[in-house]
């Protein structure tokens, strides 16, 4: 059977990044950029004064006082030039007035009938910034993939850039099925339960940055799973089917996408949760079948979908990070060894792992503790207490 990281290269292969599209700045956070940009004009565009102070010319300030010609105020358009012997009151943003070379702050001088009087020697260069400081003209602002934090979005609106290219939030449709589910909202009857899945699914998907479009939900029949899989298609870029993946006798996503012409690229993963996991393709879209079981069907999206919704969305870290963490305690597999297992644990300081609490695939509750998945290879029956296991962080983000 397909392993873990075999099914994750096949899903990453298929999840291609979605074309570009320019956004408005203030759509843009989060995003990774499409394209290098750069600067077109430096960044200050114009040499201006640093603080609210007296422009002058170090070389006229031995006198210790001079005249104040005049006051430039920031957004002046035509600033006099400065006089020999002169100064120019000036605030912070102001354009610099030809021939000064330094601005001497307020809070240093004092002010008499039309003159500055200066309590020291101003250097050349002082308090002044130069235009392109920031940014140079044609400098490289933001390179293909980044993503666009409040800092990146500050400066592509000061060099001019008031849409940007990225890859946009893939459209991620959730269904989920089952003949015993009912909404949140409602009193399960007999036999039933609240659909939790439908709620985790679309806040992973919103947590991913994706823009989730919930589904109405499914009963266990091949005409409602054929209408609803159809329909998703018509407007999401990912759809997420959630249960009936596996083999019992209601299980109809499989029969339903192959039916619809679906490209099957792999069903059934030698691991645990989510052994029935699959995964489709239809016109370039890509389909998940993921198990019903509330744990699986979280893990699922954590370990694939995931790191394919970032990889359509252009970013260049996909994974989570990962280190190496110790057992607390033994821990004893159970049933096919041949299996990767995603354990829920807690890491703690240094490098502690415990369990999340029990391990069964329907303990929901356990993912609201896990902050780490620790991943047991296949093989290995038995770890001893000590043991060293691979840990992928999933409380922190992959870019940093
Ligand atoms: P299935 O994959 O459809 O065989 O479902 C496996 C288990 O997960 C069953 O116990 C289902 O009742 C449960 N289950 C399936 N879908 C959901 C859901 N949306 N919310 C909560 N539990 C679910
Ligand atoms: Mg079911």
């Amino acid at each position: 059977m397909l392993g873990y990281l075999e099914a994750l290269k096949l899903v990453l292969e298929r999840a291609e990044p979605l074309p570009p599209r320019r956004v408005p700045l203030l759509e843009a956070l989060g995003l990774a950029a499409a394209e290098d940009i750069r600067a077109a004009e430096p960044v200050p565009p114009f040499t201006n004064s640093a603080m609210d102070g007296f422009a002058l010319r170090c070389g006229d300030a031995a006198p210790g006082r001079l005249p104040v010609a005049g006051t430039v105020p920031a957004g002046m358009a035509e600033v006099p030039p400065l006089g020999p012997g002169e100064a120019l009151r000036i605030m912070t943003g102001a354009p610099m007035p030809a021939g000064a070379d330094a601005v001497v702050p307020i809070e240093f001088v004092r002010v008499e009938d039309g003159w500055v009087v200066l309590s020291g020697t101003p250097r050349p260069g002082a308090n002044i910034r130069l235009a392109g400081e920031d940014i140079p003209a044609g400098g490289l602002v933001v390179s293909a993939g980044a993503v666009l934090r409040p800092a990146e979005v500050g400066v592509l609106a000061a060099i001019g850039c008031p849409e940007v290219p990225v890859r946009p939030r893939p459209r991620v449709a959730v269904i989920t099925t089952g003949n015993e589910l009912v909404d949140a909202g409602d009193r399960p009857g007999p036999g039933r339960i609240r659909d939790a899945n439908i709620h985790s699914l679309c806040a992973q998907a919103l947590a991913a940055g994706a823009i989730p479009l919930p589904r109405p939900r499914v009963e266990d029949s091949r005409e409602a799973v054929a209408r609803a899989v159809r329909e998703a298609l018509d407007e999401a870029d990912v759809v997420l089917t959630n249960g009936g993946i596996s083999v019992g006798d209601f299980d109809y996503i499989k029969a339903v996408l192959e039916d619809h012409g679906a490209e099957r690229i792999f069903w059934k993963v030698a691991q645990k949760p989510g052994s029935p996991l699959g995964l489709w393709v239809h016109k370039g879209r890509l389909i998940f079948g993921i198990p019903g079981n509330p744990v699986a069907a979280m893990l699922m999206f954590e370990a694939y979908v995931r790191p394919a919704l970032r990889r359509m969305m252009g970013y260049r870290n996909l994974h989570r990070p990962e280190r190496a963490g110790i057992l607390e305690a033994a821990w004893k597999r159970s049933g096919d060894p041949m299996r990767t297992e995603f354990l829920r644990v807690v890491a703690g300081p240094g490098g502690k792992v415990a369990l999340a609490g029990p391990q069964g695939s329907g303990i929901l509750s356990g993912m609201m503790r896990a902050n780490a998945l620790a991943l047991i290879p296949e093989g290995p029956t038995v770890l001893e207490a000590g043991s060293e296991v691979l840990l992928q962080l999933i409380d922190e983000a992959e870019d940093h």
